[in-house]
Formats: structure tokens, sequence, C-alpha cells
């Protein structure tokens, strides 16, 4: 099989070549059984098997601890938006033994996704706060006071390539329940699983394909979900989790309450093991960290050509957002780029201009081919 150069999308995006391939193969046919992976029943040995290796290596690669379980759910990064409120709802209610009379989140916004999150928090009727919001959604804002009852933000905004910089993904507050949305920027460096509540991402970028979301979630917060009292808890005015997006559900039922895409997660299985063979994240973060650098330097190089919108210390390393100081070229920009087979470049339809996308699956020869274009567009 052969694939025509380098795909740099934002999601669903660029896998790992033999993964691909593998996972096409095992479409096809899975372990000799006569069937293939969209046709293998969800509750099957294999399908177990499937899952719990893909598990092991996301806590291997994670280092996540045994405070913390490991799950998957449906309904992509948004879902994450609302399970994320019916499980620290359900925990508050719980924790306080059925006298909570409400619930508060406090949101840092960063750019849309975390936006987006915010006006969900809304739609469910949970009172929310924002506690940092930049104007232009091109710097980290300054935090203030946290009041709420749990904390919520975006690692790494897609839109906007805006990323919460340091060597690891960890709270930008000292918080006893933070979630975050890892989505974008996950397995491309460490993160420090035991100062959150919980922590989802969708699937579709750094992890594998659409129809899987990924979640860690401490304990308590899934023993909450699953004891409380549901009734009591709709009664006092609380969201009461539909069962699909119910962590404490998925958990005792090993991440197949209802049908999940064993596919989706084979697809998981076979990039963790391929970070694992790699180096895992210690040598990721080396790579992502080198090709964002080489990305960066090559556009602020051109600035005869290009703009860069979001301040240095802000800048995202798997999203490297730009414009072309010269709006008219930017049609021209894309159709070279498309010439030489390097594709997926166009900015999100909200922000326009360009984006590379710069994720694991990305290589140094994919990322090489694209700074080179910047540098030679004239
Ligand atoms: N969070 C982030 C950071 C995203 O980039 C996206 C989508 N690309 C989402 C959430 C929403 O994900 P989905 O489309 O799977 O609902």
């Amino acid at each position: 099989m052969s694939r025509q150069g380098f795909y740099f999308g934002a999601g669903p995006a660029a896998l790992p070549t033999p993964v691909v391939e593998q996972a096409a193969q095992e479409f096809i046919e899975f372990d000799n059984q006569g069937v293939g992976l969209g046709e293998l029943s969800h509750r099957s040995g294999q399908a177990t098997k499937i899952m719990n290796e893909a598990k092991a290596q996301i806590k291997e690669l994670l280092k996540v601890p045994d405070t913390h379980e490991i799950l998957f759910l449906q309904g992509g990064g948004t879902g994450g938006f609302a399970a994320c409120l019916y499980a620290q709802a359900a925990y508050k209610f719980y924790k306080s033994n059925g006298q909570a009379k409400s619930v508060s989140g406090d949101y840092i916004v960063t750019g849309v996704w975390s936006l987006k999150a915010l006006a969900e928090s809304k739609r469910l009727g949970i009172q929310s706060n924002v506690i940092a919001k930049a104007e232009k959604f091109v710097e980290i804002p300054k935090i203030e006071k946290v009041n709420g009852d749990f904390v919520y933000y975006c690692d790494n905004e897609t839109v906007h390539g805006i990323e919460i910089q340091g060597e690891k993904t960890t709270p930008p507050v000292d918080f006893d329940n933070v979630c975050v949305d890892i989505s974008s920027n996950m397995f491309s460096r460490p993160i420090d699983v035991s100062k959150y509540s919980i922590i989802f991402g969708g699937a579709q970028k750094n992890l594998g394909i659409p129809g899987v979301t990924l979640y860690i979630v401490r304990k308590d917060i899934i023993e909450a979900q699953e004891k409380v009292d549901i009734d009591q808890l709709r009664n006092a005015g609380f969201p009461v989790a539909p069962s699909f997006l119910d962590v404490g559900l998925a958990v005792k039922n090993n991440s197949a309450y209802n049908t999940v895409s064993i596919f989706a997660i084979e697809v998981i299985k076979l990039v963790t093991a391929r970070l694992l063979a790699n180096g895992g994240i210690p040598e990721q973060t080396k790579i992502s960290k080198s090709k964002a650098e080489k990305l960066y330097n090559a556009v602020d190089s051109r600035k005869d050509v290009y703009v860069t919108n979001v301040k240095p210390e802000a800048r995202s390393r798997m999203n490297v957002v730009f414009n072309l100081k010269n709006p008219e070229d930017e049609e021209r920009f894309l159709k070279e780029a498309t010439a030489l087979k390097l594709r997926g470049l166009k900015g999100h339809r909200s922000v326009g201009g360009i984006r590379v996308s710069n994720y694991n699956a990305v290589t140094e020869e994919a990322c090489d081919a694209v700074v080179k274009f910047i540098l030679d567009f004239k």
C-alpha cells in the first residue's frame, strides 16, 4: 500500500502508516477468526483482550497511578465537556451526603474548545465562573482565584494554536478537582495524572481514529457516580448523566456498557504499542519539541511573508497557526502546497490562515518537507 505525500490535518489526523496498514488488514480479518474488527462482538474475549492491552499500554506510557482508572466512552471531545460536568456534579452531591444545593465550575478560557466546554455547563444548568479569559485567543490569560467546586481547562487549543507550555501537562492552578481536555496534545509530553480529577481526549489526533474518547478518572469520582442516588440527585436539581456518559457505568462494564468501536480501540492499541517501542513519552517529547521549533523558526524567518499572532509563550507545539501577510497569497500557498502533496494545511474556518498540525504521526520527513515549502514560498 502506498500513501501519497504528507497530511497535516488537525483532526482526524495522520496516523503512522504501519498502523494504518495493520488496522486495514485486521478490518478484513482479525486473528484468523474469519471476522474483521468492524464485525467482532464488543463482548468477545478478543475484544476484551484488545481493550485491556490498550489500557495497559496507556497506563505504562502515561504512568497512570492506581488512584486513577482508564476508560473509553463515545461522544468525542464534545461528550467530554458534558461527562466532566455530570461526574463533578455527582461527586459534589455524593461527598456532601446529599446536602449540597448546587455545583459550580471555574473555567479557564483560552480558545474555542474551552469556550464550548463553558457553553456546555450553561446548557446543563451548572453555574460557571470564568476565572481567566484572554481578550483575543493569542495568549494564556492570568488566572484569578478559584472559587468553584472544580476547575476546567483545555491544555491545547487546536483552532487557535495555543498550548499551556511546560515540560509536562500539569494543572495551571493548585486545586483538588481539575478537569482537562487533552484531545490535541496527549501523548506528546508527560502528564501529572495524579493532579487531575478527570482527564479526557478524543482519540482522533494523537491517539487513533474518531469514535472513541480516552478518559483517565480519579477513583473517588467514579465511586461517587456509581453510588450516588440518582433520584435524590435529580430532585436536588443536579444534572443526571445519560448512561452512555456515566464514568461509573463505564468502569463497571469495562468500557462496554453500550457497543464500543473495538476497531477504534485496536487502532489505539497499535498506536500506543508503537509509541512504547519507540522510546515512549520521553522520546516523543523530544521529537515534538524539535519539529515545532523547526516550524516556528521557518515562519519567523520569513516576516516578509508570514504573520504569527500567537504570543511566543503560548505557542502550541501541535498546531502551528499563522497567516500570510498578504491574505491574497493564501489560496496560492495552499494550491502550491497541494501540488507538492502537502495537504491539510488550511486553517480552521473560524480563524482562516494556515495551520500546520504537528501531531506525533507527523514524521521528521513530513515536517522537513513543509518547512522547506514555508521557506521557499515566494
Ligand atoms: N477539544 C479539542 C481540544 C478539540 O480539538 C476538539 C475537536 N477537534 C474537541 C474538543 C471536540 O471533539 P469532537 O469533535 O470529537 O467532539
